[in-house]
């Protein structure tokens, strides 16, 4: 439902943020949860507009269950959800928090831009699109996913409700911190990410194939 009420810079805040989001084509469902002033309509027209003609995306959305396709997706989601939760200023656990969805992906991204994919096959490098974050932060926000502390590598790591991976640390269960010494932080260091993902296993043997795809 529209809030008429809202004045016209907030409305003008309002087309901007959706402007942001559907840019980086966020699926539009997600976008009408961060906006107040503009109908499912006027966000798809929006998205054509922007996108030279091109209508939104349909079909199911992600579940977050489904997302982690092995181990190491689980440590590039943990890095995720620790930029989201750092960004984010918002201590409302019912709602998103847009803005600090565009910024933790714009980093995310502009570290993996390789990574970015819309369709099948994903790589393990998850994230692999706003809309997968936006499931995140969701996931974040209402407890079916949290960050906990690993006493062995001192990082943070996600752990996602009924999830096929085993809530342990991956980044430990992966072998990388003892290889690097037990002072080592992935958590907040996204850097060291891109030296990880090299030396990570090419097999999707780590866990059972999941339901939508295996590894690239
Ligand atoms: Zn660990």
């Amino acid at each position: 439902m529209c809030d008429e009420s809202l004045s016209f810079t907030d409305r003008l805040a309002d087309q901007k943020l959706a402007c942001e989001l559907i840019v980086r084509r966020l699926r539009i469902p997600y976008v009408f949860q961060a906006v107040r002033s503009l109908t499912v309509e006027e966000l798809r027209e929006m998205h054509r507009c922007i996108h030279q003609g091109e209508g939104p995306p349909s079909g199911p959305s992600p579940r977050i269950q489904s997302i982690p396709n092995n181990r190491a997706s689980m440590v590039y989601l943990s890095a995720f959800a620790s930029l989201y939760l750092k960004a984010s200023a918002l201590d409302n656990r019912q709602s998103v928090d847009a803005k600090a969805v565009i910024a933790a992906w714009d980093l995310f991204h502009e570290r993996y831009p390789h990574a970015l994919r819309f369709r099948r096959p994903f790589t393990k490098i998850r994230p692999a699109n706003i809309t997968e974050a936006w499931v995140l932060a969701q996931a974040l926000r209402c407890g079916l996913a949290h960050l906990r502390h690993c006493p062995d590598c001192h990082g943070e790591y996600l752990v996602i409700e009924d999830c096929k991976l085993p809530p342990v640390c991956q980044y430990c269960a992966l072998g990388f911190a003892k290889r690097r010494g037990a002072s080592f932080s992935m958590g907040d260091d996204v850097v060291e990410l891109p030296v990880l993902d090299s030396e990570l296993p090419q097999t999707a043997g780590d866990v059972a194939p999941a339901d939508d795809e295996m590894a690239a």
